[in-house]
Order: C-alpha cells, then structure tokens, then sequence
C-alpha cells in the first residue's frame, strides 16, 4: 500500500463561481484560478498522483497549457484515474478537509462525494470529506482564500 499527500489553495474573488468537488455551491465568491480553481479536486489529484509516485497536477495539466482554460478540474480526476489503471493501483481510500471561513459545506458533501467517486469509478464511501474554518484569522480566515488538504491510499 502506497499514501499520498495533496494541498491546494486558491485566492478568492466576487464574481466567480465557487466549484468544490465538482459542484457548485451557492456563495458570493469564488476561486481564481486556470481550470474551474477547485482547491478540493486539485488536492486529490495531487494526493493520488502522489501516492502513485507519478508527480503532480501542475506538471500534468500546466497552467500555461490553454486547453485546460476554464475546464472542470473533473477532467484532472478522470485523466489521473486512467493513470492509475494503467499502472493496476486500486484506490483503497482518500480524505480531505476543505478550509473556508464561509459557506457551511457539509450538506454539499453527500453531492461531492457522488461526483468525485464517479470520475474516480470509485465508491463514495471510500471518500471522506471534512470542512474546517480558520478561526477567522489569516488569509483564509479574512475570507480572502480557501485551501484543501487530502490524503490518498493506493493498494496493487
Ligand atoms: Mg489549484
């Protein structure tokens, strides 16, 4: 068994909308970023990649590249998934934690966890997701941020 660790953050801003886990929660803001800037997808493609020992996001889907402009970072998770079958690895397990000051984000779990087991071919209880604020302190507490930690484990 192989593990692996994911971190993504993503600078917050009006006007955008707010994509976690491949859905879209209702909210005033929402991340900048290349692709649809979902910090919790982005986390679990890094951990799973991690866990693989086959690098990371950024050097898979680089930023630079604009065929990957706008797109749901659902396509990452699909991609990284067909990796991992490539290479015979089974998912065992993945948990993340999402940090947000702002909006409440765990009835929107029972919807991600659907979505992000989908493009993984994946149950959803092999999926744990938890939400955390930031005491109100820092970027993310200021509501000028949100970030995502995840963790994966692999199995032959
Ligand atoms: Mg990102």
């Amino acid at each position: 068994m192989t593990s692996g660790i994911g971190y993504d953050l993503h600078r917050l801003a009006g006007g955008r909308k707010l994509v976690l886990g491949g859905i879209e929660v209702p909210f005033d803001k929402g991340p900048v970023g290349h692709s649809d800037g979902d910090v919790l997808t982005h986390a679990i493609c890094d951990a799973l990649l991690g866990a693989a020992g086959a690098g990371d996001i950024g050097t898979l889907f680089p930023d630079t590249d604009p065929q990957w402009k706008g797109v749901s970072s659902l396509i990452f998770l699909e991609r990284i998934g067909k990796v991992l079958t490539q290479r015979e690895l089974h998912i065992g397990h993945i948990d993340a934690v999402i940090v947000t000051e702002k909006p409440k984000l765990a009835p929107h779990f029972p919807a991600m966890r659907e979505v992000l087991a989908k493009a993984l071919d994946i149950k959803p209880q092999q999926i744990n997701l938890k939400a955390k604020t930031n005491e109100g302190v820092d970027a993310i507490g200021r509501g000028e941020a949100i970030a995502a930690h995840a963790i994966a484990t692999l199995e032959p």
